[in-house]
């Protein structure tokens, strides 16, 4: 067998045993659904050509000033965002982790920093999922007027995709009237209203009090913004868990104990539930 088979059976091995699955999940998550990458300026321009004539960057485009001083850009942007992630099938790898959870005595958990609000629409348990920069399917004040935090459910975006621009009425705040904003923590951003994701911050960490024998699995997260590997890295410290990390640039893991697969998500999970089958 060699190593990367090895490292799979391992993995379905320390998984099958596990009490408790810890799902925590970045960008790269994301991309096997077919959401763009939006790593270095060439990976957020192919997403985003009209931006990329105009040279701007991810963390320009996605600032809190831009709702001021051009909205029509800011919700050009985000109302793009908004549909392509109502519209876009999340990948069959959802299902595979929340049958492992299933199988398991005290279910399963989320920590994501993803903003699309896949997991919740794929059934994962709303008691124990925790979205750590917000929702975009949740908005918010721009300015913000009140800790006040809405669904964009009515919220139809109309995008002129060649400019990048809202072509319909962006969304309002209902008190001030203020042009609303997802409820997403952004670059530079002091007016994000994160009472929401520490309520759901708070709700996962007491089903994990709940928990043992914790088995982390953890996807597409990178270090550039380290919030999704920062509590994988507490739950192995502070809990004891042990981690599966799925990673296709960035697989290096903490500790011998730990299993490290470099590989994309969809693909790592199907080769550990075939494992987990054959077992
Ligand atoms: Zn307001």
């Amino acid at each position: 067998m060699n190593a990367e088979a090895s490292a799979i059976s391992a993995a379905a091995e320390l998984i099958a045993d596990a009490d408790a699955l810890l799902v925590t999940a970045g960008a790269g998550m994301g991309v096997d659904s077919g959401l763009p990458d939006f790593r270095g300026a060439e990976g957020f321009w192919r997403a985003y050509p009209a931006l990329g004539r105009r040279g701007l960057q991810f963390h320009q485009v996605a600032s809190p000033r831009n709702f001021e001083t051009d909205p029509a850009l800011a919700w050009g942007f985000y109302g793009h965002r908004l549909d392509l992630y109502r519209r876009i099938t999340p990948h069959a790898g959802f299902d595979i982790l929340r049958c492992w959870g299933e199988g398991r005595f005290h279910g399963c958990g989320v920590f994501t920093s993803n903003v699309d609000g896949h997991f919740k629409r794929e059934g994962f348990d709303a008691k124990a999922l925790a979205e750590c920069h917000g929702s975009i399917h949740h908005l918010q004040c721009s300015q913000p007027c009140s800790d006040d935090i809405w669904p964009a459910d009515e919220f139809v975006p109309i995008v002129d995709t060649d400019s990048c621009t809202l072509l319909n009425e962006p969304p309002r705040c209902p008190h001030c009237a203020s042009i609303a904003r997802p409820n997403i923590l952004m670059f530079g951003d002091c007016g994000w209203i994160e009472r929401r994701s520490s309520a759901q911050e708070s709700s996962l960490n007491h089903w994990l009090d709940g928990a043992s024998r914790i088995v982390v699995v953890e996807l597409g997260a990178g270090t550039a913004i380290p919030s999704v590997r920062n509590f994988s890295q507490a739950a192995l410290i502070d809990r004891g868990a042990i981690m599966v990390r799925i990673n296709p640039r960035e697989s290096v893991v903490p500790r011998r104990m730990d299993i490290s697969l470099a590989g994309p998500a969809f693909a790592m999970l199907s080769a550990i539930d075939t494992a987990m089958r054959a077992a």
